[in-house]
């Protein structure tokens, strides 16, 4: 079916297959044929009727796919997992030639629902005998490259308990030294880290001096990257903002020319898209309250990764709505989506909460899917999926993944919500194929240990840059 309206042409897509089938679409010969399709359709497309898009012939739901496990990765496949274990974000990327990479690893604290009530965490899982940094590792053991013995680059995007783990009555001491173990030093634990990157590093000053603000849970981290650092375990490194060249492909780099990593912003700065420069927006004295306090989350990174066509971005928490009590300093997303540009994927900054991906960031970035990675039961705001699912900030299909939809969320935003949300259960893997050009969402049943295959959406071309 064709829609004759008034996309652009790097709107162009094509409707999620439901012809693919079971073992066939995962044998390579298959696949690469399909990329090939593809191809042609999308040079026909654009040779012959550019101002066209496709309709996805099956609106909302991707194919069944009978439970089956999920093909191993190989060379040339960048694979992305937004993993759920209930308790903040972490995300697990194998880069097209092996290289690893952790975005964040968190944990909620024991009293949140005491704290904030009447909001509900959503379920812990696969269950509560692990924790979720154990079950972080446990799910990268399961997927990664077999040659795979180390981590190779791990983010903390900012400095918030739900991406880096929260010390709990129960938290061990690790193996190595004097921390304790929870989030990714849970993963850590399992997993040894190349190359740490956060936001503080290396004097964790910004926007105040970090190491005097007594707070345990980051004293506990600050402990377990000094001592890492001082044995040889670890390298740590502050986010250079602009730079393309910090992540890089560790074991083929050569072969994959068409990847590559760019630093957009962290701590208020933002590259201006012009060769490595960047530009500082925010002052320290301006964001730290009267009584030292301030929000981290404008802070966060804010990372893309392209892959030949292929674009995905993913910012932490960065904020983009400021509200009535909120200077305008707050809205980090409209000055920050220009030099993002267009993607093709992108995470929902904020876990999808409502001062969040604001009507600039999706103006500019267009996405064909977006994922969100939830944990409590304000998530996502209901002006949040007005906006994800309005035609007027732009035009093209858009395929929308939650880890995790709490059955109140559902409840109080309606229809706006359960109709226009592909999936609302499980881990979401965006697998990308060698050269960028073809990728597929996977929804992973998060509530098994064995994580097999729930449902398969796409394949979905990559936008011409
Ligand atoms: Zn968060």
């Amino acid at each position: 079916m064709i829609n004759g309206g008034s996309d652009k042409p790097k709107s162009r897509e094509v409707k999620p297959s439901s012809r693919l089938k079971g073992r066939q679409m995962f044998k390579a010969r298959a696949a690469s044929r399909r990329l090939l399709g593809w191809i042609l359709v999308g040079v026909v497309m654009g040779a012959n009727s550019s101002a066209f898009a496709f309709e996805p012939a099956v609106e909302g739901r991707g194919s069944p796919v009978a439970r089956e496990k999920l093909p191993a990765w190989h060379d040339g496949l960048l694979d992305i997992h937004h993993i759920n274990t209930g308790r903040g974000n972490a995300a697990f990327f194998v880069l097209p030639d092996g290289t690893s990479i952790l975005f964040d690893a968190g944990d909620i604290e024991d009293d949140f629902e005491e704290k904030y009530a009447p909001l509900k965490l959503g379920p812990a899982v696969p269950d509560s005998s692990l924790r979720p940094g154990q079950w972080i590792a446990d799910y990268i053991r399961q997927f990664a490259p077999k040659r795979m013995t180390a981590i190779d680059y791990a983010f903390v995007s900012h400095f918030h308990t739900d991406h880096y783990g929260t010390l709990l009555p129960g938290s061990p001491v690790s193996a190595h030294g004097p921390w304790k173990l929870t989030g990714i030093m849970d993963v850590a634990e399992v997993w040894p880290i190349k190359i740490l990157i956060d936001r503080g590093n290396p004097d964790y000053s910004f926007p105040r001096p970090l190491r005097e603000q007594q707070d345990e849970n980051l004293l506990n981290y600050l402990r377990f990257i000094d001592a890492g650092v001082r044995s040889g375990r670890l390298k740590t490194q502050g986010f250079a903002v602009g730079h393309d060249d910090q992540v890089l492909l560790r074991h083929d780099r050569k072969r994959y020319p068409t990847f590559s990593i760019r630093n957009i912003a962290a701590n208020g700065e933002i590259w201006t898209g012009i060769g490595m420069e960047k530009r500082a927006t925010l002052n320290a004295d301006e964001i730290v309250n009267q009584n030292g306090k301030f929000n981290e989350n404008p802070l966060s990174l804010v990372l893309k990764i392209n892959y030949g066509d292929f674009d995905y971005v993913t910012g932490g928490d960065i904020t983009g709505v400021s509200e009535p009590d909120q200077p305008a300093w707050f809205n980090m997303e409209s000055k920050i989506a220009p030099v993002v540009g267009e993607v093709d994927v992108m995470t929902m900054n904020h876990h999808g909460n409502r001062d969040a991906t604001n009507a600039d960031w999706l103006r500019n970035l267009k996405p064909q899917v977006l994922v969100e990675q939830t944990w409590t039961s304000d998530q996502p705001g209901g002006e949040v999926v007005a906006r994800v699912t309005s035609k007027h900030l732009w035009q093209g299909q858009r395929h929308i993944f939650a880890t995790h939809i709490q059955d109140a969320t559902k409840v109080a935003i309606g229809p706006w919500l359960t109709r226009n949300y592909q999936s609302m259960e499980g881990h979401v893997l965006i697998r990308v194929q060698p050269g960028g050009g073809v990728f597929d969402v996977y929804i992973l049943d998060d509530h098994s240990r064995e994580r097999p295959i729930k449902s398969h959406f796409g394949p979905f071309v990559s936008r011409p840059e």
